[in-house]
């Protein structure tokens, strides 16, 4: 059976349309279109507490947040990072001037191993890029210890953890630095977005200098920042999406659970178990295809059949790209490369209802019966 209505692997929340005009019609009386205005200011004041944060900054996306955010720690050498991510990840390091050295995941949660990081230390390693993939947790007090151990900063790529809390403190608190993505496609959106949480106060000025072209006041520039600001229909539209963001979440939960009620026990399909201590945002659902009747790609091409649209996140590993694979070996990463070539992302997004898993878990099981 084909649905007629093609469910993607996402679908982007959108506030009503009357709220959003709502939201920007004081823009046409303030004329105040971007340059931390207004919404601006709201916005990082809202999402320091809904962050549970002491410190945020916006910036126009997430990927300029990182990079500006490792910009910020003034480093030189080798980072320790994961391929098992977004493009982003790394390339942020890259666009520094500095080298990725990648660590292995672990299998239950795809987060970095930190039981193989010490080994991949040496006296050029200056930071570690851990990534809280899916909106997993890294195991941010073991990275804790070590980075403290050997002197190095760390900065977690947080884009998929968005209001994820662990021991009822926000992600954001753990680590250096933490860049948050507010694009489209994630959790919380401000059309485009992202944000940088930092506790060490001394992150603020280097950073704003990054995204305004290193502009202090009127009559002083003092760094060759870029310019990375969020604008103000961006903040209108992150002052809206903040407002139903509980909701969201939880209808989020209620499509996630249903997910795991119709595919436990599923000979060949592996799902991730619930993290200890963490409060989740339910911001994707992967599944391991590994000795099902079909192949990964065999089930994403017949769920397509079924106007079913999954992903390979994360396929190809960051390590395969055409512009890494000269310098670096998936084979090195042996767990992240056996799970990039069984990972598929079902749908998942605040629309999607309860009927509609159920009919996507159907076709599951139809295609492995
Ligand atoms: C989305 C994403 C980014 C980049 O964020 P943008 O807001 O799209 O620039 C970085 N890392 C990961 C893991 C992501 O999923």
């Amino acid at each position: 059976m084909k649905n007629d209505k093609r469910l993607m692997v996402t679908e982007s929340t959108l506030p009503k349309f009357e709220d959003y005009i709502a939201e920007i019609k004081s823009i046409w009386e303030t004329k105040w279109l971007t340059n931390m205005g207004e919404k601006h200011q709201k916005l990082e004041n809202e999402l320091k507490t809904y962050l549970d944060v002491s410190n945020v900054l916006l910036f126009t996306n997430g990927h300029l947040a990182l990079e500006s955010a490792i910009e910020a720690c003034d480093l030189k050498g080798e980072v320790i990072t994961t391929p098992f991510t977004f493009a982003s990840t790394t390339h942020a390091i890259v666009r520094n001037g500095l080298k990725p050295v990648f660590c292995d995941i672990t299998e239950e949660n795809c987060t970095m191993d930190v039981s193989k990081i010490e080994s991949l230390i040496n006296e050029n390693t200056c930071a570690i890029v851990p990534v809280h993939v899916y909106g997993n947790i890294c195991d941010v007090e073991e990275i804790e210890r070590i980075a403290k151990k050997h002197n190095l900063v760390v900065i977690y790529d947080a884009a998929h953890a968005f209001g994820v809390k662990y021991k009822n403190k926000g992600i954001g608190q753990y680590g250096d630095l933490s860049m948050f993505s507010f694009h489209a496609t994630k959790v919380f959106n401000t059309i485009e977005g992202g944000g940088v949480t930092f506790n060490d106060p001394k992150y603020k000025s280097i950073l704003n200098n990054n995204k305004n072209f290193g502009i202090l006041n009127q009559d002083e520039v003092v760094f060759a920042g870029g310019n990375a600001k969020m604008n103000e229909f961006q903040a209108a539209m992150g002052l809206c999406n903040l407002r139903s963001i509980e909701t969201s979440i939880d209808r989020r939960r209620v499509a996630y659970e249903r997910y795991v009620e119709n595919l436990k026990g599923i000979k060949g399909i592996r799902i991730m178990d619930k993290q200890a201590d963490v409060q989740q945002n339910y911001s994707y659902f992967p599944i391991f295809v590994e000795d099902f009747k079909v192949t990964r790609d065999e089930l994403k091409d017949k769920l397509e059949e079924y106007n079913i649209n999954t992903r390979k996140y994360f396929y190809p590993l960051i390590s395969d790209f055409e512009c890494y694979r000269n310098e670096h070996k998936s084979d090195d990463t042996p767990v992240a490369k056996r799970l990039a070539n069984c990972v598929l992302t079902l749908p998942l997004y605040q629309e999607l209802t309860v009927e509609e898993v159920d009919f996507i878990c159907n076709a599951i099981k139809e295609i492995g019966a």
